[in-house]
């Protein structure tokens, strides 16, 4: 998806990807953060004719569909909200497994104890209206395909109805919980325990273009709705429709009335430079002063780092270091209590050393969350459960200063980091672990100590070797391609 924005200090157009967190504009060169990610955004969709023109488009389409006596006595543009969800959906489903005998047992078939994870890229949209139907029911692939508007920074504003949201966010997560699980089943496994897990999902309001037309057709007027991008939705509406209609239109807005999408300015809070411009990365380290930095609630917030040393045996060149949240989880059982994940899963799990498990379970709890983008999910999934349970004592430089080293950029926020955490979990309780799977079911999950780590890792060949575990990540799965100085998006 992609966004259109009006430069803040000279007008100049941008045009942005979705998943960017720094916009920089082509013809005066400033760099701005968006705020409010997190957020619900409100955009639009503009539509393809303007009012002079879209009478004569809209005699065209309705001719070619009602007939040839059909005229368009007059026109109004409304704007409609519809709600769109996207982000990443991830559903573990433990349960048992039919296992065929092949040649004749006298055992027979047998089911086994499994698990298994699904996963899918969530996109969702349906009205933010309720009461009356304009014909279009979700906003299919106009987001992919169209630029979004914003409001607040355009110049002219038509004069035109927005339409009221009337459905709240809780609402829209209900709408996107029904969904959710859509198209990620599995036939071969009986679950008995499943747990879906929404990742970087993000809500916003688009809003719609429609014509709505009074027109003479077959001796009799009419009124229509006709979506004013494609012309591919058309709605004839009854009269108890039109009253409803009337009544929405009374209490419509105007544009002013939106949220309007901020920027700040891209600067270190601290020693006033420019921050180094990586659209994709959501912490940014100043490359004058190495201060780390988030934006929240409008401002930067400073993120403490550390970086660990590259062990002394270890060669020094070809090294990259690759960010990582580590962060300790909890489990709050419905009873009060507080469980360390090791406790939960028992001692006699192996991934979990009896070595560490008896030497203090602190280390256990924390979660290493790869901080940059893993295109491959599974390989996502394998490195973060494989650091989290196998522990290292990082040795950390003293004074974290990136210097003209190689880094990969910072990805995924801290809290996308924490909806991975409880996939990574999942991963790490073996399917037998009835006991385990209970407790989870009415369990809620606790975050503390949040910290964002860079590891050493070693070019070799496809593969980047993390110079602690030994463990190797094949190069094509990350997001970044080519390995320079500096941090790589
Ligand atoms: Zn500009
Ligand atoms: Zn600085």
């Amino acid at each position: 998806m992609k966004i259109e924005v009006s430069c803040p200090q000279c007008g100049g157009r941008i045009d942005f990807d979705e998943k960017s967190f720094v916009i920089r504009c082509d013809f005066c060169g400033s760099t701005l953060h968006l705020v409010g990610k997190d957020q619900v955004c409100h955009f639009r969709l503009k539509p393809r004719h303007d009012h002079r023109k879209a009478s004569a488009y809209l005699s065209a389409v309705l001719q070619k569909k009602l007939g040839p006596d059909v005229s368009v006595l007059k026109i109004k543009l409304v704007y409609a909200p519809y709600w769109r969800i996207h982000g990443m959906v991830f559903r573990w489903i433990f349960g048992k497994k039919l296992v065929k005998v092949v040649s004749a047992s006298p055992f027979g078939s047998y089911r086994e104890d499994t698990k298994k994870l699904l996963t899918k890229l969530l996109d969702l949209s349906f009205p933010a209206f309720q009461g009356i139907s304009l014909g279009m029911q979700s906003l299919g692939v106009r987001t992919s395909a169209l630029p979004l508007f914003i409001f607040g920074n355009v110049s002219e504003e038509p004069d035109v109805a927005f339409i009221r949201v009337d459905t709240d966010f809780d609402y829209a997560v209900k709408y996107m919980n029904a969904f959710v699980n859509v198209g990620l089943e599995s036939e071969d496994v009986e679950p008995e325990l499943e747990d879906t897990q929404e990742v970087g999902e993000q809500y916003s309001i688009i809003y719609v273009p429609f014509w709505l037309a009074k027109i003479a057709a077959r001796n009799t007027k009419q009124i229509i709705a006709m979506d004013a991008i494609s012309g591919s939705s058309v709605k004839r509406f009854t009269g108890e429709e039109i009253k409803t209609l009337k009544k929405m239109l009374e209490g419509a807005g105007n544009s002013s009335d939106l949220p309007v999408l901020r920027f700040i300015p891209f600067r270190c809070p601290d020693c006033g430079w420019e921050l180094p411009f990586y659209p994709y990365n959501s912490v940014h380290i100043c490359s004058t002063c190495s201060r780390g930095w988030f934006e929240f609630g409008g401002k930067f917030r400073r993120v403490n780092y550390r970086i660990a040393e590259a062990p002394s045996k270890a060669n020094k060149n070809n090294v990259i270091f690759l960010p990582f949240w580590r962060i300790k989880m909890t489990v709050a059982m419905p009873d009060g209590t507080v469980k360390s994940i090791p406790q939960l899963i028992g001692r006699g799990y192996q991934p979990y050393r009896k070595s560490l498990l008896d030497s203090g379970e602190d280390m256990l709890t924390n979660f290493m969350i790869p901080a940059f983008r893993i295109k491959n999910i599974n390989a996502f999934n394998k490195i973060a459960s494989r650091l989290t349970a196998n522990p290292v004592k990082y040795r950390f430089e003293e004074s974290a200063d990136p210097g003209r080293r190689s880094f990969g950029g910072v990805n995924l926020t801290y809290s996308e980091a924490e909806e991975m955490a409880r996939v990574v979990l999942l991963s790490l309780i073996p399917p037998f672990a009835r006991k385990a799977l209970q407790e989870l079911k009415d369990a809620d999950f606790k975050f503390s100590n949040h910290e964002l780590i860079y590891l050493p890792f070693r070019e070799e060949g496809l593969f980047l070797r993390d110079l602690y575990s030994g463990f190797a990540i094949q190069k094509g799965a990350l997001s970044f391609g080519k390995v320079k100085g500096g941090f790589i998006p």
